[in-house]
């Protein structure tokens, strides 16, 4: 845990916005919490960060961020555990994924003090909106952006940091139709894949909608040289398992980091099941789903934990995947994210960061 320092300022909002959420039917990102916490880059440094009622920001139509793409972010979740703390999952892994987008983008770095500690105080502050129904949780959306005003194409010397809450419900998407893309990229390797900036979600939404307009959900995403490798799914790192091994793609400069690939790797060993990270090509897909090799395949990430694959769609055509019941791999280690989360199984790995 990092020490924190003197305590940052707060403003309060006049009059909490709470009442207007209902909590039974949570939307996505449709209501954001009370406050949130900012923090401006000038002069080379960091400025105090406080904590101020969540609204409007006054902005240039010339600032750097919206031109030129100087934009990155994080999403992590706060729980609320069976106790009545509250639980941030791996802030500090969050952190590291953090500072690499930074470095990616040319952004200043940002001290963990003032990272933890903005995100501490408020979480807090706002912790009424953590919802308490299972599966449910404060989705956190840190982000850091290019402020200064200015058309000449160049590296900002001004940058906002900001974090702001949304409280989620429990995922219930429907398994998910997948095709496999092999016009189009997310990035390539040398490219911005692994940092989570924001150009690369503005570059996804066209062949994902053109995926949606044939009729299935998200694409699975392979390498840029010839579409033969499969590196991720929509915003989701993607497993498999294989004759009873859990597989996903290696790391390499176009994919993310998953803080969940990386947790599901390391509860998998603990389940006493072998992990390979390798490279899975569109091939043996095809043929380990025939076959039957491939007895479950899902994306991992932050917002879903898990979300359940039904069909994929290979080189225009559709293959159906087994239906993951309650003894899958998938629900179980799911289970035991969770388990953990709400803090009924022991956090061997100090995942959990707790605000009494
Ligand atoms: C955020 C994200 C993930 C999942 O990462 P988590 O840390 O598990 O939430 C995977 N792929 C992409 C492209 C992402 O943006």
């Amino acid at each position: 845990m990092t020490t924190l320092t003197a305590p940052l300022s707060i403003e309060r909002i006049a009059k909490s916005r709470i009442s207007e959420v209902d909590f039974q039917h949570l939307e996505f990102g449709k209501f954001i919490a009370d406050h949130m916490a900012i923090a401006s880059y000038a002069n080379d440094r960091w400025g105090e960060p406080k904590i101020v009622p969540y609204g409007d920001l006054q902005m240039s139509p010339a600032m750097l961020a919206l031109h030129y793409g100087q934009a990155i972010f994080e999403g992590m979740k706060a729980f609320k555990m069976n106790d009545g703390s509250i639980n941030i999952f791996r802030p500090h892994k969050h952190y590291e994924r953090l500072r690499k987008s930074l470095d990616r983008m040319c952004m200043p770095d940002i001290p963990e003090d003032m990272f933890i500690q903005s995100l501490h105080t408020l979480i807090h502050l706002d912790r009424a909106w953590v919802p308490d129904s299972e599966g449910s949780s404060l989705y956190i959306r840190p982000v850091v952006f290019a402020s200064e005003s200015r058309l000449g194409v160049k590296v900002s010397d001004q940058y906002l940091f900001i974090i702001m809450n949304t409280p989620v419900g429990a995922y219930l998407n429907k398994p998910y139709r997948l095709k496999v893309e092999d016009i189009y990229v997310r990035t390539a390797e040398g490219g911005t894949g692994f940092a989570k900036c924001a150009g690369n979600y503005g570059g996804a939404f066209y062949p994902t909608q053109l995926a949606k307009q044939q009729g299935y959900d998200q694409v699975l995403w392979t390498d840029h040289k010839d579409h033969q490798y499969i590196d991720e799914v929509g915003m989701m790192n993607v497993m498999l398992m294989i004759e009873g091994k859990l597989v996903t793609p290696k790391l390499n400069s176009a994919i993310l980091d998953g803080v969940t690939r990386d947790s599901i790797l390391i509860l998998a060993k603990e389940m006493g099941i072998e992990t390979v990270e390798r490279r899975i090509s569109v091939d043996e897909l095809a043929d380990g789903l025939k076959s039957g090799k491939i007895t479950e395949m899902f994306g991992a990430g932050t917002a879903a934990v898990v979300a359940p694959i039904a069909l994929i769609n290979i080189h225009g055509k559709d293959i159906q995947i087994p239906v993951a019941g309650a003894q899958s791999f998938q629900q179980k280690v799911k289970q035991k994210l969770l388990g953990i989360r709400m803090g009924v199984l022991p956090d061997v790995h100090g995942w959990n960061y707790i605000i009494k």
